[in-house]
């Protein structure tokens, strides 16, 4: 099987979290996460990747899943340009940083890059934290991930609508529908994530693989990730041909290209 370059690469590794944000995509936390055979059924179908998102959830929920994640890349010679990971601020997990430098002396082998921790902050957040009273330990939790080399500050969401038509626990006023994107394999270099077709700007990863294994979008709630927007599931069937088959469009990517050229040929040899 002809291993797969990908430029951004979202695993939602955890569907576990501590907050109920009303914008959340996830809906009601369960107790899941990505299993060890999803693990390797998707990562063994790759060769190389521009970002690899770890997506949850709360990714501090799922340490462990981490580390699998971390290790089968460095035994197997994926090439991973950087690691970014978004997470809530409401835990400090010494256990993340070591792992961003277990992974990080890897890539520093083949790359300038270095990898990124952001905490989410917007109204939403804030509100849950209000809440739940966890607001000073967000502060403090943030201080500390600040001291990293990788802390990579605030996250705030800047594409509201298209968010929040997928939230499920938003105010129904709010929300405005999904719009389809089909654009699993898009990804538009320097200008960043601009996707012309549907007009919207696509602020997360592009392929996405769900807590379950199934190929998705990033930005599509849970809900959707397991039914409009399951694309297939990479315990059956692999990603390009599920790409392939869901007509996704490619756009060659530009800056990884060199390190991995071999690589790409493969993967854009195939015939759309
Ligand atoms: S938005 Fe993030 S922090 Fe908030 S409930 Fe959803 S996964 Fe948790």
């Amino acid at each position: 099987m002809n291993k797969l370059y990908i430029q951004n690469l979202g695993l939602i590794i955890t569907n576990k979290c501590n907050l109920n944000c009303k914008h959340c995509l996830r809906g009601k936390c369960s107790n899941k996460s990505m299993s060890d055979d999803v693990i390797e059924a998707t990562l063994s179908q790759i060769t190389a990747i521009g970002v690899l998102h770890l997506e949850g959830g709360e990714p501090t929920l799922a340490i462990p899943t981490i580390e699998k994640i971390l290790t089968f890349i460095i035994k197997n010679n994926i090439l991973v340009d950087k690691v970014s990971t978004v997470i809530n601020g409401t835990r400090y997990e010494s256990k993340l940083i070591e792992l961003y430098d277990y992974i990080q002396e890897y890539i520093n082998k083949y790359s300038n890059e270095t990898s990124k921790i952001v905490v989410s902050f917007d109204k939403y957040h804030v509100e849950e934290l209000r809440i739940l009273k966890l607001l000073k330990d967000y502060i403090e939790n943030t201080s500390k991930y600040a001291e990293s080399v990788y802390y990579d500050g605030y996250y705030e969401i800047h594409n509201k609508l298209f968010r929040e038509g997928n939230a499920i626990n938003l105010d129904k006023k709010l929300t405005v529908p999904l719009r389809p994107m089909k654009t699993l394999a898009t990804y538009v270099g320097k200008n960043r994530s601009f996707d012309k077709v549907n007009g919207l700007c696509n602020i997360g990863p592009i392929v996405t693989i769900n807590v379950d294994g199934n190929i998705t979008e990033s930005d599509a709630s849970f809900k959707n990730q397991n039914t409009i927007y399951n694309y297939g599931n990479v315990l059956n069937e692999s990603i390009i041909e599920c790409l392939l088959r869901n007509k996704i469009k490619t756009v060659k990517p530009d800056k990884f290209e060199r390190k991995v050229n071999k690589q790409i040929i493969k993967y854009f040899s195939y015939k759309h």
